[in-house]
């Protein structure tokens, strides 16, 4: 009976799309971790901010900070159903608006429960959807920034046009 290979001693490097998916399972993981330490701590410590850097190409994360810091990203929320008045971040569904650096606006897309991104930039399309070369462009990462660090503005939308903004993520 031919012997089945053992999982653990294969040196075949991981299909990209599962490579693809585990570092945006760390971008995710990486983006709660500075949440929490921003809002109990007051700040991100140095090692959060060096796994950033190993995670991103440097120009990358600096144009994605540059984006945070001018107040660039808008966060639809929808209105609260419950007198809930607790600021915490839902990780689950985000749907954000990011100003780029010529004043165009892009639609950013984030579930962290099903590792789903998308950004209405053609940079998205072709260095993340198309070619896998990177794991989120600069608004993505911007817009997941600013979430986690409290930045930028904050806008409550109706839920109809936030299941449009949602369901265009999803169909472009
Ligand atoms: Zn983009």
């Amino acid at each position: 009976m031919e012997k089945l290979p053992s999982p653990c001693c294969t040196d075949a490097p991981l299909p990209s799309n599962v490579a693809h998916s585990i570092l945006v399972e760390t971008a995710f993981q990486l983006c709660k971790q500075i949440e929490a330490s921003s809002t109990e701590q007051g700040g991100v410590p140095d090692s959060l901010l060096l796994a950033l850097y190993s995670l991103f190409q440097q120009q990358l994360l600096l144009q994605a900070l540059d984006l945070v810091d001018q107040d660039r990203v808008t966060n639809y929320t929808l209105p609260k159903e419950n007198k809930d008045t607790s600021s915490q971040v839902c990780w689950e569904k985000l749907v954000c608006m990011v100003k780029g650096s010529t004043n165009k606006e892009y639609t950013c897309c984030i579930s962290t429960s099903t590792n789903h991104l998308h950004c209405s930039c053609p940079s998205f399309r072709f260095s993340v959807a198309m070619r896998k070369e990177t794991v989120m462009c600069k608004h993505l990462l911007a817009a997941c920034l600013a979430v986690a660090l409290h930045r930028g503005k904050s806008v409550i939308v109706t839920k109809l046009r936030w299941e449009e903004l949602w369901e265009s993520s999803h169909t472009q």
